[in-house]
């Protein structure tokens, strides 16, 4: 069975759950080969063999020194060296970079914000703000494919995790970019928005910067906080956690809305959430047309109700 090669997104030797998750579809188009880049490779292997990688091929921390092109230039050559019957990667802006480059290099198509694959790699895309669902197929070359954190729910099997060293020699023009400082970005407790399983965000309804009524929640379902564009640009917010069209995509079990009208460009970002629930003091508001569950009334009263009720059920 030809291979698919599956870049992992790892933190400190921790691999993320989207890589969980794409372990999981490549199994059903072929064998998965986990890429990883960098160190940690050992404490993150159990984890790759739990979901099935059959390989990990560990390629040296060096890459990480330039910005993408080193990787794009491993991957293309990882893909021709062993046949690969697929690349997949996460949908993260970096990765998206990455696949790009790597189609390019291997004179194939790629496929963006994939909510779904199957054994012939036919990708599933939910576009025009969510309101289409679009299949799509790369017809020449070993297919790049970036999917979305949350999309495919990730199913423990077995592999073997066999390691293997890889390099490649990076090319000057790949060196041109590299990368001089980096800074950690103050994580907090809450967990990182695309990849939450549950978003609790807020709009304009909250009414000013104090977003405690939003966090308040969020933390009792241990969810991430989002945001609305309109919160954001007024400052109420930062927007690093702006969900939309020019904002973050976000794909969780649970979505909750906390004044926040619908308007297509937040669709955008979160109408592929499994379940939405909206808050809106505004019976017409756009985003009951999409919710599973909806309620009619003032956010300052219904969301600290909510949380108190989840707090009690702890
Ligand atoms: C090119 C472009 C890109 C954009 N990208 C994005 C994007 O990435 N993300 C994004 O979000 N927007 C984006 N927008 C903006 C988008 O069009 C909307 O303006 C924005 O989403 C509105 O945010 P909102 O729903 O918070 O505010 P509003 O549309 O003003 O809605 C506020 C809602 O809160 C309700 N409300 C008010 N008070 C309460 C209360 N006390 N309790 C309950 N409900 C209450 C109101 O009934 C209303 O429905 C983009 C726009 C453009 C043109």
């Amino acid at each position: 069975m030809a291979e698919v090669l599956v870049l992992v997104d790892h933190v400190d030797g921790q691999v993320k759950k989207v890589t969980t998750e794409l372990l999981t579809a490549a199994r059903r188009i072929g064998e998965p080969a986990a890429v990883w880049i960098g160190d940690g490779a050992e404490s993150g292997k159990a984890a790759l063999a739990e979901f099935g990688a059959e390989k990990v091929y560990v390629a040296p921390a060096e890459l990480n020194d330039y910005v993408v092109a080193p990787k794009a230039e491993l991957l293309a050559k990882l893909a021709q060296d062993k046949g690969a019957a697929a690349i997949l990667v996460s949908a993260t802006a970096e990765n998206k970079e990455i696949a790009g480059r790597t189609a390019v290099k291997l004179g194939s198509g790629v496929l963006t914000d994939v909510v779904d694959v199957d054994a012939d790699v036919v990708t599933e895309h939910s576009i025009f703000g969510g309101g289409t669902v679009t299949h799509a197929r790369v017809r020449t070359g070993v297919p790049v494919v970036a999917v979305r954190p949350n999309s495919v729910p990730a199913e423990a099997a077995a592999g073997a995790a066999v390691e293997e060293a890889v390099s490649v020699d990076v090319s000057d023009a790949a060196k041109a970019a590299k990368v001089v400082e980096r800074v950690v970005q103050e994580q907090g407790e809450r967990p990182e928005l695309t990849e939450a399983a549950i978003v609790v965000s807020g709009g304009r309804g909250v009414g000013s910067d104090d977003f405690s009524v939003v966090e308040g929640l969020a933390d009792s379902l241990g969810a991430a906080v989002g945001a609305s564009r309109a919160a954001v640009d007024s400052g109420w917010y930062p927007n690093q956690f702006q969900v939309g069209q020019t904002g973050k995509t976000v794909s969780p079990n649970l979505y909750l809305a906390l004044g926040i009208s619908g308007a297509i460009q937040h669709r955008a970002g979160m109408q592929t959430a499994k379940n939405i629930v909206a808050v809106n003091k505004d019976p017409e508001a756009p985003i009951f047309e999409l919710v599973d569950f909806g309620v009619v009334g003032d956010l300052h009263s219904v969301a600290p109700q909510l949380t108190e009720e989840i707090n009690k059920r702890k």
